[in-house]
């Protein structure tokens, strides 16, 4: 639907009405690349709006980048040590995506990272459900005990910012994939729904069986086995219908 490019930057967030008319007006506009000066100038939802050389926000296309996050990566924007980070991956994406929750530094798998604000708050609410896979290699075989407290929801000890914080996690999916005698490690796969910071390495803590090296397999219906460590690539259209 055709829109005014004043209500269009205002909606987005630039600037009043009223002052999106003036950077119009000075000259401070282009839609597709074209200075626009005129304040009867509609847009559609696809055409790419840029003030002062900046691309407006909310009238980006929306992109679905899924990645398979190598180790020795951080998930933020930015890092105060200046480690390499995920956007550092995905710097050829013109687009400002970010991506939706966070896995570790040491942690690799499968991060969606997107520019659609509204599925991203969506996907990370926990009422949402997604399932979340994770596999991790721990210290020590499980017990049926610990896969039974899994299962019903452990306790958490934990430390955040110099606060100790305790609370259940939800019942979680726990099975062992393969256990290893001579070295006493296991390899279990957890499924669970929350996004709490360190939450599979604190669950796993809570039942004594540290986690030596983590990957997240699966998110939703996504999975990143046709991507190397690093490697990204777009979804597909029915991918993206599927996380809504
Ligand atoms: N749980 C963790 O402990 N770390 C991650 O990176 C993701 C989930």
């Amino acid at each position: 639907m055709a829109e005014r490019l004043q209500k269009v930057m205002a909606q987005a967030g630039v600037a009043s009405r009223r002052a999106s008319e003036k950077l119009i007006t000075d000259g401070r506009v282009t839609v597709n690349g074209k200075t626009i000066t005129e304040l009867g100038t509609k847009v559609e939802p696809h055409d790419k709006i840029e003030v002062n050389g900046e691309p407006v926000e909310g009238n980006e296309k929306k992109v679905y980048f899924l990645l398979n996050k190598p180790r020795e990566v951080v998930t933020t924007a930015s890092d105060d040590k200046d480690r390499a980070t995920v956007l550092d991956i995905l710097k050829d994406v013109p687009q400002r995506v970010y991506p939706v929750g966070r896995l570790d530094y040491d942690t690799t798998g499968v991060l969606l990272l997107t520019n659609d604000g509204d599925l991203a708050n969506q996907l990370m609410h926990p009422k949402y459900n997604i399932d979340k896979v994770y596999v991790a290699k721990v210290k020590g075989i499980p017990s049926n005990d610990d896969l039974k407290a899994l299962r019903l929801g452990v306790t958490v000890h934990t430390v955040e910012k110099n606060r100790h914080k305790t609370y259940h996690a939800a019942p979680a999916k726990a099975e062992i994939v393969a256990v290893d005698r001579a070295k006493n490690t296991a390899i279990v796969r957890l499924t669970i729904h929350e996004g709490r910071y360190h939450q599979v390495k604190e669950m796993m803590k809570a039942v004594n069986h540290p986690v030596l090296k983590l990957t997240r397999e699966r998110y939703g219906l996504l999975d990143v086995t046709d991507l190397a460590p690093g490697e990204y690539r777009e979804l597909t259209y029915d991918e993206v219908q599927a996380l809504k």
